[in-house]
């Protein structure tokens, strides 16, 4: 499909993209570009055979790319578009994974002038609280959505390659707005991992007085699983999305007060009604997640 695909960023999601790129015979030769402070992580890439060879210019890395997948922080997009600049090509499509998306496409307009027409944005909806290439797994993408955010002028034939090289990959591909794209994910992903860094944080204070988590159980480690995931990553998605996520903050924090209240006034049939009510709405979402 491509003859030379150049990852920028070999991290769990670029090196995922590499293994799933390679194991469905989808690129020729794999290249990763990475900084100096990268160079044992993409040492690491290519002992596992995951890239093909590593650059820590960004020129060679390019050299020959008919197809360059962005796979850094959402916060390092617009630095890296900036090295990529110099060396735009027509001939080539580029796209990115970042989990925001308005920020990408105002980054490339910030460093273009225009977002170009051969840059695709997109989202996989799948991944890890790993980081790195160590963790990068051949079918992280099979069988999970992925979310491609054109723009009105993208290139039909642009798009239609990034889309084909998802499903190729064994992703289900859904199209929409930059903006409904973050709305969506400020609720179901940005917040649930706020949420979980947010009560960590609390906790983990509280813990070095009191010891709590010695007698934490399996409910604390699955609801904080995800605040294991990466600080820098997740404190760009944040910041990246924060308009999305103060509004529902303020509706969360309406949530807890209103919980509050219930407690006070020992309300346990209106308490029940909303636990039932969650219980209800969380079942129709593992129903909907196993159709
Ligand atoms: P990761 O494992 O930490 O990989 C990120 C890679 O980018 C690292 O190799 C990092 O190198 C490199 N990098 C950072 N800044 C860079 C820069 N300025 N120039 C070049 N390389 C740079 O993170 P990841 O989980 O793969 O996430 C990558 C992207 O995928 C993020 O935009 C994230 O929002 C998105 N995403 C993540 C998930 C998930 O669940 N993890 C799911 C969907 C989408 P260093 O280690 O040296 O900093």
């Amino acid at each position: 499909m491509f003859e030379r695909l150049c990852i920028i960023g070999v991290g769990l999601i670029g090196g995922s993209i590499a293994r799933a790129a390679r194991s469905h015979g989808l690129a020729g030769c794999i290249v990763g570009y990475g900084r100096e402070q990268e160079r044992q992580n993409l040492e690491t890439a290519k002992r596992l055979g995951v890239i093909d060879d590593f650059f820590l210019d960004i020129e060679p890395a390019l050299n020959g790319a008919d197809a360059v997948v962005v796979a850094v922080p959402v916060g390092a997009v617009e630095a890296v578009f900036a090295l990529l600049k110099p060396y735009w090509s027509n001939e080539c499509v580029y796209s990115d994974v970042g989990s925001t998306k308005s920020n990408v496409v105002a980054a490339a307009e910030r460093v273009f002038g225009f977002v170009p027409d051969n840059l695709v944005p997109a989202h996989p909806i799948a991944g890890a609280e790993n980081s790195g290439v160590e963790a990068s797994l051949p079918d992280l993408f099979l069988h999970r959505r992925l979310i491609i955010t054109p723009l009105p002028h993208t290139e039909p034939a642009a798009l239609s390659k990034i889309q084909a090289f998802w499903e190729r990959m064994g992703s289900f591909v859904s199209v929409m707005s930059a903006e409904h794209h973050d709305a969506i994910l400020a609720a179901t992903s940005h917040l649930p991992h706020l949420l979980a860094f947010a009560l960590v944080d609390m906790l983990g204070r509280q813990d070095e007085q009191c010891e709590i988590f010695k007698y934490a159980a399996g409910g604390f480690r699955d609801f904080t699983r995800i605040a294991s995931s990466d600080p820098t990553m997740w404190r760009d998605i944040c910041t990246a999305n924060k308009d999305q996520l103060i509004p529902l903050l303020h509706q969360l924090k309406s949530e807890l007060d209103k919980i509050e209240q219930l407690l006070a006034d020992n309300d346990g049939r209106r308490l029940f009604e909303t636990f039932s009510y969650a219980r209800n709405a969380r079942q129709r979402f593992l129903d909907q997640l196993e159709n």
